[in-house]
């Protein structure tokens, strides 16, 4: 059994009780990180099954790996890393999760069928098929499909890795090169996000780079499948080596954490993990870049058609990465912008992945507070740095009746810069 490291440490103290986003939907305490470490415990000591007891695989299937709970605890338990070795060992016993086989193994692991599922998402937009759905009395029948449906942004386009190529050089002598990671989110659903950022980094003087890289592998760390994640790690690490790059960039914090963390994911002590080491010191989630390695221009910024803004912060970027400067400083440069801070601004959203696909319940309710606390904010655009918190957000305010557009930081200043008019719009 490993990488349950520091189970033991749990005092009990209930700390994580009061910033725990399942536990406070639920009131239930098997699902908090407390009684989720408890349940975990009771496993590694024999008194529960790894082969049958689906209640506590279910525990712990339904964390958000948020790592509010890590943030709060005074005994630096690490709850999310605790579950994803209990998941590992679950998937061990009884296997993987169907939806993970089919939509992590089967898509995300083999990025020509996720292009083709894009394709047929894009027809679906597309044709008369999404408008049948919203008709009042299917719409009642098919609640569920409704609910998945609410999901697609709108316009969805072709992938961005289609449009990039293997390199774009900026007008004049490159000030650095970057090599530009493009996750599987990202790639399919926020393409006009990723160009404008491009536009961005090219118009500041970076060369940008394009390997083909595949999925990051969180996805299948956090599902439990290790040996996937380990296969991407060392796929994606060999991509990423052979170019020259003064810093890896990439617009998803997820993306970010995980490359950050590819010792992890290869075997700390293995040769590989030794190699991949180097790599982490080089990665940058896309708003810190900017801010810090760039720079935010002073002048020749145009307001961006919103008046108040507010920002969420994804779990991966603000408690994975500790950014929570940058897109603020980011979102502030832009004039006649105001930024209007969110209540709980560094909540969970409940999206996490695929989240609102294996737990819609528990997901919609969490999405639900969320868009209230939007909504009451008054703010006419909101801004995150992650593709599946916008998705998760988009969708959450949608079916609150309070459809707000979601936009990168980055993705508004390339628009404030007059690169790109809808600034991640699709
Ligand atoms: S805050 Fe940490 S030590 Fe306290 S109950 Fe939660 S996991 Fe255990
Ligand atoms: S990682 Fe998030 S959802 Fe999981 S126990 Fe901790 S606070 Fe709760």
């Amino acid at each position: 059994m490993q990488g349950y490291g520091d189970i033991y440490r749990c005092t009990r103290c209930g700390f994580c009780q009061s910033v725990c986003p399942t536990y406070l939907h639920s009131l239930d305490e098997a699902q908090v990180a407390r009684g989720r470490v408890h349940l975990t415990r009771l496993l590694l000591e024999g008194k529960y099954d790894f082969t049958k007891d689906r209640e506590v695989a279910g525990k712990v299937d339904a964390c958000l790996l948020c790592g509010a709970c890590v943030a709060a605890c005074p005994a630096e338990v690490r709850t999310d890393d605790i579950m994803v070795a209990a998941r590992s060992d679950f998937a061990a016993n009884r296997g993987l999760r169907l939806f993970h086989r089919l939509v992590y193994g089967g898509l995300l692991s083999r990025q020509e069928r996720l292009a083709r599922v894009s394709a047929l998402l894009r027809l679906y937009e597309r044709t008369g098929a999404r408008g049948l759905l919203y008709g009042k009395t299917l719409r009642r029948a098919l609640s569920r499909l409704v609910y998945f449906d609410s999901f697609l942004p709108g316009g969805l386009s072709r992938p961005a890795r289609a449009g990039l190529g293997q390199a774009l050089r900026p007008a004049g002598k490159p000030r650095i090169k970057v090599a530009y990671f493009l996750g599987c989110a990202s790639n399919v659903f926020w393409a006009p996000t990723v160009r404008a950022s491009v536009a961005y980094l090219l118009s500041r003087g970076a060369e940008v780079s394009f390997p083909p890289t595949g999925c990051c592998g969180e996805p299948h760390r956090g599902a439990g499948d290790l040996e996937g994640a380990r296969a991407l790690g060392l796929g994606n690490s060999g991509l990423i080596f052979r170019g020259e790059f003064e810093a890896i960039v990439t617009d998803c914090p997820t993306c970010a954490r995980a490359l950050r963390r590819y010792d992890w994911f290869v075997g700390a002590d293995s040769r590989e993990g030794e190699r991949v080491r180097g790599l982490a010191g080089k990665v940058m989630e896309l708003n810190s870049f900017v801010a810090e390695r760039l720079g935010i221009p002073a002048g020749g910024l145009r307001p961006v058609g919103h008046g108040r803004v507010t920002y969420h912060d994804p779990c991966h970027a603000v408690r994975g990465l500790g950014v929570r400067e940058a897109p603020r400083a980011i979102l502030s440069a832009i004039p006649g912008l105001g930024l209007a801070e969110l209540d709980g601004a560094d909540s969970c959203c409940g999206g996490a992945g695929a989240y609102g696909f294996t737990h819609p319940a528990m997901s919609g309710r969490i999405a639900a507070g969320k868009a209230a606390r939007i909504a009451r904010g008054g703010a006419d655009l909101v801004s995150t740095s992650c593709p599946a918190c916008a998705l998760q957000l988009g969708a959450g305010l949608k079916r609150a009746g309070h459809p707000l557009p979601v936009r990168h930081p980055v993705g508004l200043l390339a628009a404030s810069a007059g690169l790109c008019p809808g600034g991640g719009e699709p």
